[in-house]
């Protein structure tokens, strides 16, 4: 098949007939399906199960220093927990607290601490005229909507396969004050699946911004989740740069296990300098006597160590790898040369990324849903949920079944060529 755009009037129109007829067709099955999130599907979150015979009535509950799980006490978290993520992250114990059931309510949390008291002793955030946050994007929605609640202007960095576009990060934080973070996902990124290349990472770490207060929020969110056991992307560990960049306060990193094993009953973790952590305790002593210390135990006796969540991320891949592959093979089969979109291979993480044609995705996005395909809302990867071409879509290829998927990625295809057939007729 020829590019669509070569194509003659006479000929689109006759196309739009046949994928028209086509589209109707799937349609009338009245199907349901949900390709919009980042969720595991019920085989894998059926790999975690054991853990929850691992702590019961008749367990020792006491964790590796003494202390009763059960009961109030320690705020960084049971040492033993502590060594795991920290371990899943490529840091030591020393550098992490471990929180509760959800990394994102960290980040929360602390842009919300930012915004109130500042960062080691800096004014604080909601005293300034204008605070600003750089974002990288595509990127993972949830982090703009934090950003936006606050009020934190977003500005938009393009995301290149190595990572946020340096040139462009290191002139803006260098520039303006009130650029006072940036959201980065360095490994597998929510949504294309890149992971940050050496030099970006070393780059990161030696950051001169004007502002003494700013951070790079590194939301390792995909830290251990590969797609294959051979080809594995790698990530320097962020915390080390910035201590050899003499810029130790610089990061501050995020993690859980929530894709690991529970979604929003996994264990959760910060890492950064001690400064940063120290500031940190301070305000979460009043914030919570403690975080879950049996559900730290529970994670720590499943995996034990982390060549047990590896050895366990393996299994992941084994149900999610071939779910990935019949959507990349449906896109390679049935897209492959009509120049009407660009997507993603990932080696990890959750996500395919879709480009389409400028213009094309907020259609595409309704075109599947009227065939009963839910796809993540167009524009939700971009600031303020608005991509300014109107390309880029989202595909979470895990939560369906295999079946599933193979008939939602033929839905996505045929609403890709009919959205971009009526784009290049002008209709649309
Ligand atoms: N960060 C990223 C990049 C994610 O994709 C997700 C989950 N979709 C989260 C954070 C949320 O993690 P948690 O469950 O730990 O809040």
């Amino acid at each position: 098949m020829k590019a669509y755009r070569q194509l003659d009037r006479e000929k689109l129109l006759e196309l739009k007939k046949e994928l028209t007829q086509q589209f109707d067709e799937v349609k009338a099955k009245g199907l349901s399906l949900d390709m919009s999130r980042g969720k595991p599907g019920k085989d894998q979150l059926d790999l975690s199960m054991p853990m929850l015979d691992l702590v019961n009535a008749g367990s020792d509950m006491k964790c590796e220093n003494g202390m009763d799980c059960r009961n109030y006490g320690v705020l960084d978290g049971i040492p033993e927990a502590k060594r795991l993520l920290s371990s899943m992250i490529d840091t030591d114990s020393e550098h992490v607290i471990v929180f509760g059931n959800s990394s994102l309510n960290i980040m929360f949390d602390t842009v919300s601490r930012c915004m109130l008291k500042g960062v080691l002793g800096s004014t604080p955030w909601c005293k300034l005229d204008k605070v600003k946050f750089l974002c990288p994007s595509p990127g993972y929605d949830r982090h703009f909507k934090v950003t936006e609640f606050f009020g934190i202007e977003m500005i938009t960095v393009p995301m290149l396969p190595d990572g946020p576009d340096m040139d462009v990060v290191e002139e803006l934080v260098s520039k303006d004050e009130a650029i006072k973070g940036i959201w980065c996902v360095p490994k597998y990124s929510n949504p294309q699946g890149y992971t940050y290349s050496d030099e970006t990472v070393r780059r990161f770490a030696n950051l001169k911004p004007a502002a003494k207060d700013f951070r790079i929020f590194w939301d390792n969110a995909y830290c251990v989740h590969h797609l294959y056991e051979e080809d594995q992307d790698s990530l320097l560990d962020i915390i080390t740069e910035c201590e050899k960049a003499g810029n130790p306060d610089l990061v501050l990193e995020f993690a859980s296990t929530s894709k690991v094993s529970f979604p929003g009953a996994g264990v959760s973790v910060l890492a950064a300098s001690k400064a940063n952590l120290e500031e940190v305790k301070k305000y979460i002593t009043t914030q919570t006597i403690g975080h879950d210390k049996i559900n730290q135990l529970r994670h720590v006796r499943f995996f034990k160590d982390v060549e047990g969540i590896e050895e366990h991320m393996m299994k992941h891949a084994a149900l999610i790898r071939p779910k990935f592959e019949a959507v990349l093979n449906t896109l390679d089969r049935e897209l492959s040369g009509l120049d009407i979109g660009q997507w993603t291979k990932p080696k990890g993480g959750y996500f395919i990324s879709f480009d389409s044609m400028e213009g094309c995705a907020k259609a595409i996005v309704a075109k599947t849903k009227e065939a009963g395909v839910v796809m993540t809302g167009a524009g939700a990867t971009f600031p303020y949920g608005k991509d300014p071409k109107d390309s880029n879509i989202r595909i979470a290829p895990t939560l369906p079944s295999a079946q599933e998927l193979a008939l939602a990625a033929e839905i996505f295809v045929l609403s890709v060529k009919l959205v971009s057939v009526e784009k290049l007729l002008g209709e649309i």
